[in-house]
């Protein structure tokens, strides 16, 4: 089928100003997090990202131990275009080596991941994985350090990042109103798992932008499936292998559905969907697109919520025990 052209749809990001496409670009594939990516690869699809609209680029230091950041500077370097064109975040707290989320080790990481993104600023600069450490340390000691970084013109705006959502009040209850910009919440807007829906008039009503991760889940729902890693349980991987299976029967594809169900709530400004090659870059950025001039394929959905039924909105642990 011939790609439908029509301009990539922009939101915007909270009280934060800025606009980010609809699509966002996840960059860990660029870090070699689903499979081996080439050089090549990486800079064609960022490049053919921005080239359909695409503005947003989500990145960080864990990402294949920096080589996400490095590959994602390489290429964002190649478009040759002006630097606010493009909107990118990064983060802060976990590495390789483990998760560190005091004020010295993350005032470092931001130097370091600018020297490798080759930039002189990045857009939003999230704590990742903040229920991997102490959220009262969070609360006052790291935002406060990453307001120093946005005083500095280091960062624009300031995020936190994780999988339980209780994570996401308990730091926005405690932090002076505008301290944190963003959340960024993954795996829970996609068709197995929707609950992020219940927590956005909350974030609404404090001005805190919503960016949502991984709509296919982390490869759940791909004709694919997902890698090795996947925490997932089995019974919630054979479900969605079930649905992946039942779609592609009928000549649809799970993951362009899983795109449009993700990007049809428009209080979540940017769905986040990790490419790593030209054809999936154009086949989500197309998820939009028809999403846009033809609205969701309810009927396919409704198939497919009734697939995964028994495991709708199962998830999995994530984190410390909070003292
Ligand atoms: P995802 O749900 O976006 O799935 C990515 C997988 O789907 C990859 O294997 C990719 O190659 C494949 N894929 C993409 N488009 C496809 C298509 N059209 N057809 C078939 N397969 C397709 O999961 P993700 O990559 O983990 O999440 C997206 C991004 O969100 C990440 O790259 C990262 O930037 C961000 N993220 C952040 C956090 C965090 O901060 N804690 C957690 C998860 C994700």
């Amino acid at each position: 089928m011939a790609l439908l052209r029509t301009k990539m749809e922009l939101r915007p990001l909270g009280n934060t100003g800025l606009r980010l496409s609809c699509v966002g670009f996840g960059a860990s594939p660029l870090g070699n997090v689903f499979g081996p990516v080439s050089e090549n690869d990486a800079i064609s699809s960022v490049r053919e990202a921005f080239r359909l609209g695409i503005n947003f680029f989500d990145t960080s230091p864990y990402y294949g131990g920096t080589l996400s950041e490095k590959m994602l500077g390489k290429a964002l370097k190649a478009l040759e275009v002006p630097r606010n064109e493009y909107i990118v975040s990064t983060k802060c707290g976990r590495y390789a080596e483990g998760f560190d989320f005091s004020a010295e080790r993350v005032t470092k990481s931001i130097d370091e991941s600018l020297a490798r993104l080759q930039l002189d600023y990045v857009d939003i600069l999230q704590c990742h994985d903040i229920e991997f450490g102490s959220l009262d340390q969070i609360v006052n000691e790291t935002i406060p350090a990453l307001q120093k970084l946005k005083e500095s013109g280091k960062i624009r705006f300031i995020g936190i990042t994780g999988l339980p959502l209780e994570v996401f009040t308990y730091v926005l209850d405690r932090v002076p109103p505008g301290a944190v910009d963003v959340i960024l919440s993954y795996c829970h807007y996609s068709i197995n798992d929707s609950t992020l829906e219940d927590l956005l008039p909350y974030l609404k009503s404090k001005g805190v932008g919503v960016i949502s991760a991984s709509p296919l889940a982390m490869g759940l729902l791909t004709e694919t499936g997902p890698p090795e890693w996947h925490p997932a349980s089995p019974e919630l991987k054979s479900a969605c292998q079930a649905a992946a299976a039942y779609c592609k029967e009928r000549g649809k594809n799970i993951s362009k559905l899983s795109m449009q169900y993700s990007l049809s709530n428009k209080d979540i400004s940017s769905v986040l969907v990790g490419m790593n090659s030209v054809r999936q870059v154009e086949e989500n950025a197309a998820a939009a697109t028809e999403l846009a001039l033809f609205g969701n394929d309810r009927e396919a959905i409704a198939a497919i919520e009734a697939i995964l039924k028994s495991v709708k909105n199962q998830t999995w642990p994530s984190g410390i025990k909070q003292s």
